[in-house]
């Protein structure tokens, strides 16, 4: 559930309901068995309480009717479920299923088109298959490493890799990115050209 909880919110503001939500649905079956009106009280900081509500509860119904209540660990399966899109089916296979997947944000998509000049003619590149594609092939293939991986290109794109103003000359994937070679090392070697 935690997952949908995180949807169009943050981290810190499911944090501060997510122990109170799970002792009072800590499975689909008792989510379903509550109320919406209680599930609304726990969830009501998040904001969108009615409709977070209703999907939370649509959610705990198709895992308990399709499912037996159990999440499962199979990608076709997880895109059946409604409000799961394909990034909620990815954290789902690495968090709790241990596979392997990429969780490819707009951070990640960021970090990634910069260092291996991965292009793509989509408006929204983080919902671009081939990107998924090709993320899917970095991620390494041990699921410590995949989760561990995912934490570090979070760290790189928050503190050093950003949007704009990425800092590059501090970034321990310098030696590696294209988009360093192509303009940064290529803007200071033409500097130090022309200077002569
Ligand atoms: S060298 Fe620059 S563009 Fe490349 S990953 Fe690091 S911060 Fe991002």
């Amino acid at each position: 559930m935690a997952p949908l909880l995180l949807k169009r919110t943050t981290i810190r503001q499911v944090a501060r309901i997510y122990e109170e939500f799970m002792r009072g649905f800590p499975t689909p079956h008792a989510l379903l068995s509550a109320g919406e009106k209680d599930v609304k009280k726990i969830i009501k900081p998040l904001g969108l309480h009615n409709k977070r509500s209703k999907e939370l509860i649509e959610l705990a119904r198709v895992l308990v009717d399709k499912f037996n209540g159990e999440v499962p660990c199979d990608k076709e399966k997880l895109r059946e479920l409604p409000g799961v899109g394909e990034y909620m089916v990815s954290e789902v296979l690495l968090r709790a299923c241990r596979k392997p997947e990429p969780l490819l944000d707009i951070n990640m998509t960021r970090v990634v088109k910069r260092i291996f000049s991965v292009k793509s003619a989509k408006k929204n590149p983080y919902k671009d298959p081939v990107l998924w594609s090709f993320a899917k092939m970095i991620v390494p293939k041990d699921p410590d490493l995949a989760e561990r991986f995912h934490f570090g290109i979070l760290d790189l794109a928050r503190k050093i890799c950003r949007a704009r103003d990425p800092r590059c000359d501090i970034c321990p994937m310098k030696d590696l990115c294209s988009y360093y070679a192509n303009s940064v090392r290529g803007r200071k070697v033409s500097t130090a050209l022309s200077s002569y």
